[in-house]
């Protein structure tokens, strides 16, 4: 396949590499000069000979370089074999803005611990302030951040544009050493160097000499059944950042971004910074902005060079310093003083300049100059015009404007270009698009706009912002703007009149542009459909600063998902995690789903709980669900879910679960494991689309405290009769205790109880503490099992068991088969109860030394309760007071996930990152 074809309708989408070689360069290589330059087929790159003086890999073939001699890129630090330098298609860091197929801006968040490479300048992040996107996979230096740009996944349709077909989205370096090419088979990925290609979406893996072959069209993978397609998802998002969009949480941001702004080199750590200068190395530093903004923010790029050096080279290094691919003749360095700017001739070092008896060389002995690089005006300019309607078929127009030329003339050029000169040009407005790392920016540019005073006007605020703007030609159309909102945290159980009521009281919203959808009565939340992007941006921004009697709203921008628009036999993935448990660990498996998978279908159960999921997938008419969290958080989503059932069209949807933090009793019994310890979460997508759904009986529990007299006193304080959901466990006495001296001491020092183990010691130790105390609950309280009183035995705790696991991992009902119960199963309809005489006994439990005693088996639980007494449901334990307590079977079974055996088999054992390493069948990637 031609090359320019392929390209065209590959990642690179736009431009086509090949044609874009800079005419520029060509002309500074026949400068006089010492250095030789290779500019072969590579698009922008300026390669130098050099000698190699430690092992060096190339990051064309991903090969070792033998012998003393490399190219190297002056710009991007790419480095190629000799014989490979007329292969290269990776486009240099001064001209990726031109790949950019839909401008998407990233969102960065602090960099990982794992080994990576800068996208930018190619080097390693060790040791320097590095940030990684959110969502897919650049990593780049602070630095060098603002000169990536805005090239993310594509994760929604933005209101009106429609892209029918997905395309591969690659994104270079920084895979598994062991990733193979889906071209050639080898090895292509490199831990030593920035080097290969990997689909951000399907994770197929290419040699950068190989990928261009792949056929463009992206499947999306092995995992297509489970991400959420982005041509499915819409999300008006034009005002709400990309952490919003996503509900990124910001508190993992606010070590990162103290401004807004996009530029953030920190003098500092300049890459250059090492080379400052001194006399005696023939060398001088330059201190260079690249306009008027980068001088108001004083965030310059430090250039060295050779003492004697011609202005053109000057102007050339700074031009690479700041990624700009432009021909230095269109250049030049304006001296920074408080004499404003100089003329340009002032740069010229031909003679020695220590020796000029000039006023300036003190100066220049002890700080690097300043100097501020300028675009010469110019009379004509060749300008690239994208249309906005990319099923045309066409990357961009090229069209010549001269002084005259207004943004009305050239949008008419272009009409006349594409042979629609009878369409009326006010019908198209001129957008420019800056297409920042961090943001992308659009600004509609009035007709009568001079084009080469505008091109002027920005390349004199910022040089670096003019090389990633580019220029649209959009149908102007008076698009429907709709937002959603989810806002919560409001008082439950109130009727739709009072929640707008409260909407209108404290957030005074505009009961003309807002609308309340839907209303979760039950969770004091309601979503609001917006018409007007600065009403709904107000709104959820003052949500997060109000609170109503004392408790915080939240606020959430919910996607709409186009369910009729999911392909045949898509399950989407539903995902929870829950980043407060398990330490650090949660929040590195939210990272990981949310680049495996699509972002707008992970979500922080920190933000909102449950219902902001649940409410968006509300019309997917099946889907999975998987919870990373410990068995409260399971809980906690089975309750939300049994709440807002009725409203989904998948209202039993499976769920499957990542055991974080500590007890794990529910992930053990449907083999997920005691806890997560770092396995690949690729692999554990795999696990969850090959589980099996099971079924397993929840229960409800009324707790109604009575009042109970005792010596002719009132007892306590009451509480109102309380409804609690179960699904493994509940206890009394002894048991709840312990977990209730555990639960305060957690609540006290909540940073201490971060390892799952340590969290275990603790149980113990409080346990330890009991052993004094005696006690007879037997004569606290009495039981009934399906209507029949049990005698109790003597004990100190009573637990009732849905699920064969307690106490993290213990089998309390024990395995021997007796003749008066039934074999325990999670879906039988039926409650073990279980029987403890204290903390020694449990401990032995524990150790798997003896079994509890049995005591009954049954479907309805009445317990009368004397006393207060110590109770725990799945963990969570408080004192109850006395009174009755029944438990019986809630509504219809519960469909839950089971890893599968084969599958638990294959996993043991693959702790390390195998993700890319995992071989993807070639017809997966169709
Ligand atoms: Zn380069
Ligand atoms: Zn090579
Ligand atoms: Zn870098
Ligand atoms: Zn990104
Ligand atoms: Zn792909
Ligand atoms: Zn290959």
């Amino acid at each position: 396949m031609a090359d320019s074809s392929r390209i065209k309708h590959g990642n690179s989408g736009a431009d086509s590499p090949g044609e874009s070689p800079l005419s520029g360069r060509k002309k500074a290589q026949q400068s006089p000069g010492s250095r030789t330059k290779y500019q072969v087929g590579a698009p922008g790159h300026g390669f130098r000979k050099v000698t190699l003086t430690k092992p060096t890999f190339c990051h064309h073939c991903s090969d070792f370089i033998w012998g003393l001699v490399g190219f190297l890129c002056e710009v991007c630090n790419f480095m190629s074999h000799e014989k490979c330098l007329k292969h290269v298609k990776t486009v240099c860091s001064c001209m990726s803005p031109t790949l950019v197929r839909v401008p998407v801006a990233h969102c960065f968040g602090p960099a990982g611990h794992k080994k990576k490479f800068c996208c930018v300048c190619r080097k390693h992040l060790e040791g320097s302030h590095a940030l990684r996107c959110e969502v897919c996979e650049l990593h780049v230096h602070a630095d060098c951040a603002p000169f990536s740009c805005s090239d993310c996944r594509l994760c929604h349709q933005d209101g009106n544009q429609d892209y029918d077909t997905y395309h591969h989205h690659w994104r270079e370096g920084n895979m598994s050493s062991g990733a193979r090419c889906e071209v050639c088979r080898r090895t292509c990925g490199s831990s030593e160097v920035l080097s290969g290609m990997r689909c951000e979406w399907c994770g197929i893996t290419a040699h950068a000499s190989c990928y261009v072959i792949v056929p463009p069209e992206c499947s999306l993978g092995r995992l297509r059944n489970m991400i959420l397609p982005p041509s499915c998802v819409r999300l008006c998002s034009r005002n709400f950042s990309k952490l919003h969009c996503f509900r990124i949480s910001e508190s993992s941001q606010t070590e990162l971004d103290n401004s807004d702004d996009v530029d953030t080199p920190n003098p500092a750590t300049t890459k250059e910074n090492q080379s400052s200068s001194s006399p005696d190395s023939g060398k001088q530093t330059l201190k260079v902005f690249d306009g008027d903004d980068a001088v108001k923010r004083n965030q310059f790029r430090l250039v060295s060079i050779p003492r004697i050096t011609k202005n053109e080279e000057v102007v050339e290094a700074a031009l690479r310093a700041f990624y700009i691919p432009d021909e230095p003749q269109d250049y030049e360095l304006q001296v920074y003083g408080q004499q404003a700017l100089l003329s340009d001739d002032i740069i010229n070092r031909n003679g020695a300049p220590d020796n000029k008896p000039d006023n300036k060389s003190v100066f220049r002995e002890s700080i690097p100059e300043a100097w501020i690089l300028r675009a010469k005006p110019r009379d004509s300019e060749v300008l690239k015009i994208y249309p906005g309607w990319l099923k045309l078929g066409v990357a961009y127009i090229s069209i010549s404007v001269s002084k005259g030329s207004t943004v009305d003339s050239v949008v008419q050029e272009v009409l006349t270009q594409l042979g629609k000169q009878n369409e009326s040009p006010s019908r198209y407005s001129l957008v420019e698009v800056f297409m920042g790392s961090k943001q992308v920016q659009r600004q509609v540019l009035s007709g009568q706009e001079i084009m080469l005073d505008k091109l002027q006007e920005i390349r004199k605020a910022s040089l670096r912002q003019m090389n990633q703007t580019r220029l649209y030609m959009m149908e102007r159309r008076n698009s429907v703007v709709q937002v959603t909102l989810l806002v919560g945290g409001l008082p439950a159980q109130l009727s739709k009149e009072e929640y707008a009521d409260l909407l209108q009281e404290h957030l005074a919203a505009k009961s003309h542009l807002v609308t309340i959808t839907h209303v979760y009565t039950g969770q004091g939340a309601v979503v609001l459909e917006i018409s007007c992007f600065s009403e709904a941006e107000r709104i959820y921004m003052l949500a997060k600063d109000t609170a109503i009697s004392g408790k915080p709203l939240y606020s959430l921008v919910i996607p709409e998902i186009m369910h009729k628009k999911l392909p045949r036999g898509c399950c989407p993935l539903l995902v929870f995690v829950n980043p407060k448990s398990g330490g650090l660990k949660g929040r590195e498996i939210l990272y990981s789903f949310r680049k495996l998978l699509n972002p707008h279908q992970v979500f922080e159960l920190t933000s909102g709980g449950p219902l902001p999921g649940l409410h968006t997938f509300r019309e997917v008419p099946h889907f999975r669900i998987l919870v990373c969290g410990g068995d409260g958080t399971v809980g906690w989503v089975l309750g939300v879910l049994e709440e807002v059932r009725h409203k989904l069209a998948c209202p039993e949807p499976a769920i499957g679960i990542i055991p974080l933090g500590t007890g794990n009793d529910l992930a053990r019994v449907l083999r997920w494991g005691a806890g997560y310890s770092g396995e690949d979460p690729y692999n554990i997508l795999l696990s969850v689309d090959e589980a099996e759904e099971v079924l397993m009986d929840r229960w409800t529990i009324l707790l109604d405290a009575q009042e109970v007299l005792e010596d002719g006193k009132e007892n306590g304080i009451l509480e109102p009769p309380k409804i609690v959901q179960m699904s493994n466990y509940c206890g009394l006495g002894i048991d709840a205790e312990l977990s209730l001296d555990f639960h305060h001491a957690r609540e006290e020092e909540p940073g201490k109880f971060n390892s799952r183990f340590h969290n275990k010691g603790v149980y113990v130790k409080v346990g330890l503490q009991k052993l004094s105390h005696t006690r007879n609950l037997h004569k606290d309280l009495k039981l009934q099992v399906d209507k029949q009183e049990v005698e109790l035995p003597n004990i100190e705790g009573l637990i009732f068991l849905n699920i064969p696991s307690w106490g993290s991992g213990a089998d309390l009902w024990g395995s021997d088969s007796d003749s008066r119960f039934g074999k325990p199963r999670i879906d039988d309809g039926m409650l073990e109860v279980v029987g403890v005489t204290g903390v020694v006994h449990m401990g032995q439990v524990q150790s798997g030394l003896r079994s509890g005693i049995r005591i009954a088996q049954g479907n309805y639980i009445r317990i009368t309760v004397m006393k207060p007494i110590p109770v725990q449901v799945d963990g969570e334990p408080w004192i109850q007071a006395p009174g009755q307590i029944i438990i019986s079977a809630a509504g219809p079974k519960v469909r839950m996930l089971r890893k599968s055996k084969s599958k638990q088999k294959k996993q043991s054992g693959s702790l390390k990152e195998t993700r890319t390493e995992t071989p993807v069948p070639s017809n997966g990637g169709q």
